[in-house]
């Protein structure tokens, strides 16, 4: 695949911050996120059925959704929740808070819905391994990939690690949701756990044509102006790279600091999911590389540098 610029916005043309009551902060329900995630894996992998790696992707998608109902969130003190709002500081924050004991059942949830399913060989001793992974250690590497010390981590224990950390953020993120409300303006890191985007999405429906940032970890999304780089601070405007210019995903590329983020358009894909759309499409991140820029997102199934070691 080859990209080329299809759209450069100046300067005068980028979006600003809603005046209005478009919300700036949204959580997502975990039930309802994880299934239509895993079924939009499964979609993605069917169209590209040479790839046991998104065969891979849509298995752990599915097993996190048959886990979910023994993953419980854990109470919350309001006070705290509020004042980290107001602040500015995630109540969630991936430095400080990670809840051990919440670990051991969740990925034995985890591992044990996925074990119900028919498992590639290398897949079931890449699980096997992690399970045998001393405790102490399988939390060294969860706080490694929460961390994005990529380096500290064994690539195929990568997938499983950010499964679980994925449902218990997610399942957790829904208990603020009285106080979105109280988080205000522009963040480039999720207000509700610091993680960076996996991808950035132009939403249809009550959120027509308002893009917003989706938290690689915990799901929520916080809103972004368009057309500007949401990686650094440049006011210089961003090209816009893409497969053609109608393509649902499109790379949002900033000259001055060479990161790109994709941007993924739900009118013209309405059952987009931002994490299995960006497993699905590592051929735009091969074309932007191939550009000269480097990727800025994250993505919890993978480390980047790293190929995955369970196809
Ligand atoms: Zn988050
Ligand atoms: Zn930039």
């Amino acid at each position: 695949m080859s990209v080329k610029a299809v759209k450069l916005i100046q300067p005068g043309e980028i979006q600003g911050m809603p005046d209005d009551d478009t919300p700036l902060l949204v959580v997502v329900e975990a039930g309802e996120m994880f299934r239509a995630r895993a079924a939009r894996m499964q979609v993605l992998a069917a169209q590209q059925s040479d790839s046991p790696w998104l065969a891979f992707c849509a298995q752990l998608m599915q097993a996190q959704v048959d886990c979910l109902s023994r993953v419980q969130a854990q109470p919350i003190d309001e006070n705290v929740v509020r004042e980290s709002f107001i602040h500015k500081l995630p109540p969630f924050s991936i430095t400080t808070w990670l809840p051990e004991a919440q670990w051991v059942i969740v990925f034995k949830a985890l591992a044990e819905a996925l074990e119900a399913q028919t498992l590639a060989p290398g897949v079931r001793g890449a699980l096997e391994r992690v399970k045998q992974t001393a405790l102490a250690d399988q939390i060294r590497q969860a706080k490694a990939l929460l961390a994005a010390e990529d380096a500290a981590l064994p690539a195929d224990a990568v997938p499983f690690i950010g499964a679980t950390l994925q449902l218990l953020w997610s399942i957790q993120a829904k208990s603020v949701s009285a106080f979105v409300e109280l988080h205000k303006g522009e963040s480039g890191l999720c207000p509700v756990c610091g993680s960076h985007p996996v991808a950035s999405v132009v939403r249809i429906g009550e959120r027509d044509l308002h893009r917003y940032m989706i938290c690689s970890l915990c799901a929520s999304e916080w809103y972004a102006p368009r057309a500007r780089c949401t990686n650094c601070e440049t006011p210089k405007e961003v090209g816009m790279l893409g497969d053609t210019r109608e393509s649902a995903l499109q790379g949002e590329c900033c000259e001055e600091c060479r990161g790109y983020l994709k941007l993924m358009f739900q009118a013209k894909e309405p059952s987009l999911d931002a994490v299995a759309d960006d497993l699905a499409s590592i051929s735009l991140d091969l074309a932007l590389s191939a550009e000269g820029f480097s990727r800025t997102g994250r993505n919890l199934f993978f480390t980047v540098g790293q190929t995955p070691a369970t196809t």
